[in-house]
């Protein structure tokens, strides 16, 4: 299997796309052809591991990795993924429970991929590999945990100062020295900026052997493909019929994965993006204009974002907002109505949602009853509530108890280095270091 970048350089290999992150014309590497899927050929695929194995055997095709791909598959879903149904009168409802992993929320899954992948391909003890990763919360502590004491492997990780909760901060500070935290003075589109442009320095990118992990790597969205195939053959197995999806989106990596399986063949029905109050995707599909824009702070962090990087490999793969908003559908959810659904989810569903889930949940509540009717939904649940327990808790008046796997992490000591928003200062940062 052969990848281009979405602005035409390549052909390059998996392996090198791996490393890249982002092709050198400053595009998003996507395979070639997708490959297709009928659901027997899952048939003998009853674990993740397996229905992985299946999917992403072709993408494999000539790496280097493609013999460890079992090994790498086994390290990557190493934690559950469920589909547990909720009770509800309004047809036929379930979460898809992303959050088990080691810092609770669907990056795990991604980061731990592409940490499998990029350790068996390119650790070097003399010459680390260093990960830029650019975060508004989540994907650092994913990518720091994923590669956290790996010989070999460094990462830096980027964040918006003030913008991530206390929990998420400590999540991305708490790491072994191959790990360096960098608060931004500035916010995440700031520190997104500030990786494609290091990546892009030569002399920089040259002297530290720069790859990057953000959503943009197709080692994330690779992965995150194979719990829609899982989570919609359970359903279609057992209930005869193709889910929906209900996905909180920023970057738009997560729905990408989904889009994708649906066009490998996976039995998956409407997908719905469920972003917050930044209107980038909503506006687009309303207008037909591509406008990206800065980002607006809301309660839903992680999705914080005015310009998603995903959107050129959507527009890639499927065509412009003509063509997408027939295949997609989108809901911008304000801030007032993500803590209305918190508080409602608890009440219909006894637990509490986290601020980005709680955009699925809210989406939910306004499709119109033939939508409902027509199909079974599966809602997206991308982060554990006790991440957020200082937006969640006052909203349900109780306290969100910790997963064993957050209460490891909040054990450790934590630091990290202030840095202003410009080249010269993370320069200045890791050539320290
Ligand atoms: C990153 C993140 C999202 C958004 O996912 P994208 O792939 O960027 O669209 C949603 N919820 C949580 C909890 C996240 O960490």
């Amino acid at each position: 299997m052969r990848y281009f970048s979405t602005r035409g350089v390549g052909p390059v290999s998996l392996d090198d796309a791996l490393r890249q992150g982002i092709a050198s014309d400053g595009g998003l590497f996507l395979a070639e052809q997708m490959p297709v899927f009928g659901i027997a050929d899952f048939d003998n695929a009853e674990s993740i591991p397996q229905i992985a194995d299946v999917l992403l055997r072709p993408f494999f095709a000539e790496s280097a990795l493609v013999n460890q791909l079992e090994a790498i598959l086994t390290e990557t879903f190493s934690f559950p993924i469920p589909t547990t149904s909720l009770p509800t009168t309004r047809g036929k409802l379930a979460l898809l429970e992303l959050y088990h992993g080691q810092t609770a929320a669907f990056k795990d899954v991604g980061a731990g991929f592409l940490a499998a992948c990029l350790s068996r391909l390119d650790s070097d003890v003399g010459s680390p590999l260093t990960i830029l990763v650019a975060t508004s919360g989540d994907t650092g502590g994913a990518v720091a945990a994923a590669f956290d004491a790996r010989p070999g492997m460094r990462v830096i990780v980027l964040f918006p100062e003030g913008r991530v909760s206390d929990r998420q901060a400590h999540q991305l500070c708490c790491w072994s020295d191959n790990v360096v935290s960098l608060q931004v003075q500035g916010s995440f589109d700031d520190c997104q900026a500030l990786v494609k442009e290091a990546m892009a320095d030569t002399e920089l990118s040259a002297a530290h052997r720069f790859s990057s992990a953000n959503s943009i790597n197709i080692g994330r969205l690779l992965p995150q493909s194979t719990y829609y195939a899982d989570a919609s053959l359970r359903h279609y197995r057992r209930h005869g019929r193709k889910p929906g999806f209900i996905i909180p989106t920023g970057n738009l990596g997560n729905a990408f994965a989904c889009i994708m399986a649906r066009e490998m063949g996976l039995p998956i029905g409407p997908v719905i993006l469920a972003t917050n109050a930044n209107r980038t995707i909503a506006d687009y599909f309303e207008t037909l204009q591509w406008l990206p824009r800065a980002s607006l702070q809301t309660l839903a962090s992680a999705m914080d974002v005015g310009d998603p990087s995903n959107m050129e490999r959507l527009r890639k793969l499927l065509g412009d907002a003509d063509v997408l908003r027939e295949q997609l559908g989108v809901l911008s959810v304000t801030d007032v109505d993500i803590e209305a659904s918190i508080r409602q989810d608890f009440d219909d569903f006894g637990f509490a949602t986290c601020p980005h889930t709680a955009t699925a949940t809210h989406t939910w509540r306004q499709l119109d009853d033939e939508l409902v009717e027509a199909h079974d939904w599966i809602l997206v649940a991308t982060a554990h509530p006790a991440k957020f327990e200082t937006i969640v808790e006052p909203i349900i008046g109780e306290t969100v108890p910790l997963p064993p796997e957050l209460e490891d992490i909040l054990a450790r000591p934590a630091s990290a280095m202030t840095i202003k928003p410009k080249l010269s200062a993370l320069a200045g940062a890791i050539a320290d270091d």
